[in-house]
């Protein structure tokens, strides 16, 4: 089998705190995050969960394959990069063997794992972001437009997944207008004194060689990590917000996607906290009360999310925290044009989280909710820089 892992080399932008992979920002999460993203498009009566999550694969990894292809490449060679990318981004182990008679497998999964972990076992098969990953690199491969339907899912109990082709499909691949937007990278010291050495672990992190095992998975920290293109999550958040506003429920869908990050940020750097790489990097550094705060702060730079800084901190009580270059709000920018509303949930979750689980007594379930916060600007609104302030309830 050949070699492309050197196609994968990972660029960590230290100036603006993002990943990218093969010319695409990526941004790392863990299994909590993916599998309650997914649960809560599903779970809305009123979105087609299912089929938006699917599109937003489809048309992220059309594009995103080729990037991988070298000259002269046989189709049977590109089928192998497309294994081998799913198991790098940590999404599982995928075999490809049998797709020219219209079949694909799973064994390992980081969906299906975020699913289990969270909400146990359920009946219908869940692997929608494998199936639209499947449906876009078909058409990068072979030009085909074809429907992938799960027949079974590990997490019901079977050995393997098992995805079958439908040749039979006329409409058109996902396709969303994407205009690039520039902005102006600014420094990003804190205003908030604290004994972390940043760079140090950003540095430390960084070269840790995170990518997907044997088993096509990234064990890390204590969850399973994996790397997915930004524009995925973008597109999966705009489309959803559009269509619940459209039944007007652009505050319960806000809720929901902040209420998915903030879930799993308590539960992720949780996690973290009691990981031997934080112990090893972060906790010899900690001498003050504040000083966890901008460990995780740190971290988060690690994960791709951004250029962080604190402006304001009240111990325990409040924080004001500065992202210079959110994915959210570039990506709405880039897919949409000027919002009328902030756009980062997801950060506005996370911004919550770690003030809960750092200042929240109690179990993970007690500190859910005992802050809140805002999003008081947007880049997306045209703001120079998103600004959220959390605040204990
Ligand atoms: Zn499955
Ligand atoms: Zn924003």
């Amino acid at each position: 089998m050949m070699t492309v892992s050197h196609l994968y080399n990972m660029h960590y932008n230290d100036d603006a705190h993002r990943r990218v992979i093969g010319g695409f920002e990526v941004a790392i999460h863990c299994h909590h995050y993916s599998a309650r993203l997914q649960r809560t498009l599903e779970s809305s009566k009123q979105v087609p969960g299912k089929p938006l999550f699917l599109q937003a694969a489809e048309y992220v990894f059309a594009r995103y394959l080729p990037r991988f292809f070298q000259p002269e490449q046989t189709i049977r060679d590109k089928w192998k990069v497309a294994e081998s990318l799913y198991a790098h981004l940590g999404y599982g182990k995928l075999y490809l063997d049998e797709i020219e008679q219209g079949i694909a497998r799973t064994t390992t999964s980081h969906f299906v794992e975020g699913w289990q972990a969270g909400f146990g076992e359920r009946i219908e098969p869940m692997c929608s972001f494998t199936e639209g990953f499947l449906q876009g690199i078909i058409y990068a491969i072979t030009g085909n437009t074809v429907y992938v339907h799960e027949e079974q899912c590990k997490v019901s109990g079977h050995p393997f997944c098992l995805f079958r082709v439908d040749q039979q499909r006329v409409a058109p691949l996902a396709h969303f207008e994407k205009h690039p937007v520039d902005f102006t990278q600014k420094i990003s010291e804190h205003a908030v004194f604290s004994n972390i050495d940043e760079i140090s672990i950003i540095q430390s992190f960084a070269e840790m060689p995170i990518h997907g095992n044997e088993d096509g998975l990234i064990p890390a920290f204590g969850v399973y990590l994996a790397y997915t293109p930004v524009d995925f999550f973008n597109l999966v958040s705009i489309l959803y917000m559009e269509n619940m506003r459209q039944k007007n429920l652009f505050g319960a869908a806000k809720r929901l996607l902040v209420d998915t990050a903030e879930n799993c940020v308590v539960n992720t750097f949780g996690g973290f906290m009691n990981s031997q790489e934080w112990q090893q990097l972060v906790v010899p550094q900690i001498k003050d009360a504040q000083d966890p705060l901008f460990g995780i702060i740190a971290l988060m730079k690690v994960l791709g999310w951004g250029n962080l800084r604190v402006l304001e901190f009240d111990l325990g009580e409040r924080l004001v925290l500065e992202l210079l270059n959110g994915y959210e709000a570039l990506g709405f920018r880039s897919f949409r044009g000027l919002g009328s509303h902030p756009q980062c949930f997801m950060m506005l979750g996370v911004a919550t989280g770690i003030m809960e689980l750092l200042y929240s007594e109690g179990t993970y379930q007690e500190k859910f909710g005992t802050f809140i916060a805002e999003e008081t600007q947007c880049i997306a609104c045209g703001a120079e820089s998103c600004i959220f302030e959390v605040r204990r309830l």
